[in-house]
């Protein structure tokens, strides 16, 4: 748990979220800016600043947080239509918030993969 971390203050419940799912190692919440009619998060609730800082020991969770993700697309009705998963990483990946996230974007068909 970081002190000063936006989605650890919503794990607490320090912070509003329109939370669609939790368990014990997972929150999934809508994205607050919701880039597409279908745009979720799913993070895990220990606090890891980046894919980047996944070590061995956090397999269970990102396997469960995955399957999660599938979960929740699920629930929100775009799995059979489909969505997009991304896991922006660190600087160059537009990363804003430094703890783990997996958008669901969904509910139209997203544009191309890369932006200039
Ligand atoms: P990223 O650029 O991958 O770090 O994405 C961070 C995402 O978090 C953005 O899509 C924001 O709209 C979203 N976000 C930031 N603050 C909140 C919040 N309080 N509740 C829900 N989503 C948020």
């Amino acid at each position: 748990m970081s002190e000063t971390c936006i989605f650890c203050k919503i794990i607490k419940g320090a912070i509003p979220a329109k939370k669609i799912y939790e368990d014990e190692q997972v929150l999934a919440f809508h994205d607050i800016q919701p880039q597409t009619p279908v745009h979720a998060l799913v993070i895990p609730k220990r606090h890891l600043a980046s894919l980047d800082d996944l070590t061995v020991e956090d397999r269970v969770v990102a396997g469960h947080l995955l399957e999660r993700v599938a979960h929740v697309a699920r629930e929100l009705g775009v799995a059979e239509s489909g969505y997009r998963l991304i896991v922006n990483t660190r600087e160059h990946g537009g990363q804003e918030v430094d703890h783990l996230h997996a958008h669901i974007l969904g509910g139209r068909r997203v544009g191309p993969m890369v932006s200039r």
